[in-house]
């Protein structure tokens, strides 16, 4: 498996793109798709039209936009410059299905897909893409909004991502064991938001689930300015890295 770091920011960041991660088992998969990434993810060279699974961990625009430009685009690629592409299956929490056809019925050039277009809404059970095992799990974010974690197994490794996150039991759970977690740390430990975890939090949890190795994503402008990664290793004593655009690991 090897994951590549789409984007590490929020929704308006000077240098970073917002969430967005690329994940790379049996099957092409990304995890959120926000402002920014989709110019990164040109960057990696990848061919975006072999995309087969997008999964979103809730609806907040700096996890979402870049989907409209991606999607516009593969309806013009294989309506009108005889492309094609694989079937495309966009995964969400509670509300996906009413959303996207809401998106679909009001964006011009969105309907009549010449390949299978398919949503699904996924709440905390596990489920297959090919030979990867997902296992979402609600985590608590902002009141009133599903907003979910996703765990990725395949060939014997494991991934955390927590989408946006506050600190929460669910969220540890979601990490147990992995080899590798990528955390909301949206704020430094002495700039706490009621909504997102903070540097001190992210090691915690890292630390009570047991991870082998940490990564500190989600950053707002001004968490750059703090160190991060020396508040989350007060509580953890493994391996933590802040993230970076493009910065890929194999697991
Ligand atoms: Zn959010
Ligand atoms: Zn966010």
């Amino acid at each position: 498996m090897r994951l590549t770091i789409l984007g590490s920011g929020t929704n308006i960041h000077p240098t970073r793109a917002a969430s967005g991660y690329l994940v790379r088992t049996d099957h092409t998969i990304l995890l959120d798709f926000g402002p920014r990434t989709l110019a990164n993810l040109l960057k990696t060279g990848m061919n975006r039209h072999r995309i087969t699974h997008i999964l979103f961990s809730h609806y907040h625009a700096d996890h979402f936009s870049d989907f409209i430009t991606y999607f516009f685009d593969a309806m013009i690629y294989t309506k009108y410059q005889g492309g094609t592409r694989p079937p495309l299956t966009v995964i969400g929490p509670r509300g996906t299905k009413k959303f996207f056809q809401t998106l679909f019925a009001t964006l011009p050039g969105f309907t009549h897909a010449p390949f299978a277009v398919h949503f699904k809404e996924v709440s905390d059970r596990a489920f297959a893409i090919g030979n990867t095992t997902v296992i979402p799990r609600t985590v608590t974010h902002t009141q009133n909004l599903h907003c979910l974690g996703y765990r990725i197994e395949y060939g014997g490794k494991a991934l955390a991502y927590s989408g946006d996150s506050q600190y929460c039991d669910s969220l540890v759970r979601l990490c147990g064991d992995v080899d590798l977690a990528v955390l909301d740390c949206s704020f430094p430990a002495s700039r706490p938001s009621p909504v997102h975890l903070h540097a001190g939090q992210c090691g915690e949890v890292a630390k009570e689930a047991g991870i082998g190795r940490l990564v500190l994503s989600h950053l707002y402008p001004i968490t750059d300015r703090y160190n991060v990664r020396e508040q989350a290793g007060e509580a953890f004593g493994g391996k933590i890295e802040v993230a970076r655009d493009l910065m890929s690991i194999k697991l």
